[in-house]
């Protein structure tokens, strides 16, 4: 038997109801340009209604239309159809069930799938140019793809999430900021939920679209020391254990250091001192987890430290803390707290004590890491934290935040995705 284009089409997508009429390879100069292919309504299979699916008598029938399908060895591929009108009992005169199409979109629901398929392992551009198609043909898709996600996630077994602030962009306008809201949980690890702006109002908005039965199901909620969420967490899931969690602790005690040893350096060199090369390009081996830091960065590290610079101090202060997360004992840990607290109020650098008068307000929620010891891990507010600022950088080229938004919940939503006959890559 000779194999046919057609052929292929049947054994990948058959639309019952329908049937492929002929397939025609345009070309343009001797290159092959375009693969179009008709279809025709099956002889003797009723068109269905758009709304209710229903068999319905037919009432005239609209010019052709065409749609990108698949490309078929890289040739671009498009079906041509010219959709009938029904006269359904219930919805009057409407355009017929057709069901490779989604609305008025000029792309199949196979190319559609196809290409957010693709989106997800190269960017948003290459997509668009590795299959023949505009940078907007991928967004839209994606788009579909992703509102179809949302639209059959099931938010079942939600006990444990993550509220987090992420800035994005280059100006540090309110409106660059978002509010992300992601499951934490050891079975579940996904995107819930992202808002413009970072407001009460904006998480509000958040917890309403995640529904009642949600936020009442709601275990641990983990986040950071910023009052609007707090506050909203307290007043609408107040069953759950409100947990400030290690890798934002951390965060703030980076900050910090680095805060110190700026404006250290920025003394030591106005001075010219000879201890200004001490600080030079010691950011990261600042930063980094002490243990981590090996061979040279090592040897430079504990030189800073035997000086007696005011970044060597606040450094230390840093790495003690780390001590504070070994505890097994709620009681220890409230006295390190204590302790390094009035370290570090009296240590005369200024950002460092200002996060001890922060971690002292929040000394319960900080405690509360404990009481929530074994449920929730900090490496995992971490990861999503971090695959989120990877898409968010990405997404400079994407330049709205509509299209941002869309992408976060397309590579961390874990959304389910519309079943095909066929799966084309
Ligand atoms: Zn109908």
């Amino acid at each position: 038997m000779q194999l046919q284009v057609k052929t292929i089409l049947n054994a990948i997508q058959h639309f019952p109801g329908f049937v492929y009429q002929e397939v025609r390879l345009r070309c343009r100069r001797g290159h092959p340009r375009c693969i179009e292919i008709r279809l025709e309504p099956h002889q003797g299979v009723r068109a269905k209604c758009s709304e209710c699916r229903q068999p319905a008598p037919g009432y005239d029938r609209l010019p052709e239309r065409s749609w990108l399908f698949v490309p078929l060895w890289g040739i671009v591929t498009r079906f041509f159809y010219a959709p009938r009108r029904v006269e359904c009992p219930t919805h009057g005169i409407v355009v017929e069930h057709i069901p490779w199409s989604q609305g008025k979109r000029p792309v199949s629901v196979a190319m559609m799938c196809f290409l957010s398929q693709w989106a997800r392992r190269l960017s948003w551009r290459e997509t668009a140019r590795a299959f023949g198609t505009s940078w907007e043909c991928v967004y839209r898709s994606v788009e579909w793809f992703v509102s179809w996600g949302l639209a059959h996630r099931k938010l079942e077994q939600v006990h444990a999430i993550g509220v987090d602030e992420i800035h994005w962009g280059k100006s540090h306008r309110a409106d660059h900021f978002l509010t992300v809201i992601y499951q934490i949980d050891s079975h579940c690890r996904r995107l819930l939920w992202v808002g413009k702006r970072r407001t009460q109002a904006t998480l509000r908005r958040g917890l309403t679209t995640l529904g009642a039965e949600v936020v009442q199901g709601l275990r641990f909620v983990c986040s950071d020391m910023w009052r609007p969420y707090l506050n909203v967490i307290a007043a609408q899931a107040g069953q759950a254990l409100q947990v400030l969690d290690r890798f934002h602790i951390t965060m703030h005690l980076n900050q910090a250091l680095d805060q110190v040893r700026r404006a250290e350096s920025g003394r030591l060199r106005a001075a010219a001192s000879v201890q200004a090369a001490r600080l030079k390009d010691m950011r990261w081996k600042l930063l980094r987890r002490g243990s981590r830091v090996r061979g040279k960065a090592r040897a430079q590290l504990g030189t800073l430290l035997r000086s007696k610079l005011a970044t060597a101090r606040a450094w230390m202060l840093k790495e003690t803390f780390q001590h504070f997360w070994h505890y097994r004992s709620l009681t220890w840990a409230g006295y390190f707290l204590d302790y390094w607290t009035e370290r570090a109020l009296r240590s005369r650098l200024e950002p460092m004590k200002r996060v001890a008068r922060m971690l002292r307000t929040h000394q319960e929620l900080l405690l509360n890491w404990f009481r929530a010891k074994g449920e929730i891990s900090s490496g995992v507010v971490e990861g999503l934290n971090n695959k989120i600022r990877v898409v968010t950088r990405r997404s400079y080229g994407f330049r709205t935040y509509e299209a941002m938004e869309i992408a976060l919940y397309h590579t961390l939503g874990r959304l389910p995705e519309p079943k095909l006959t066929h799966r084309f890559c």
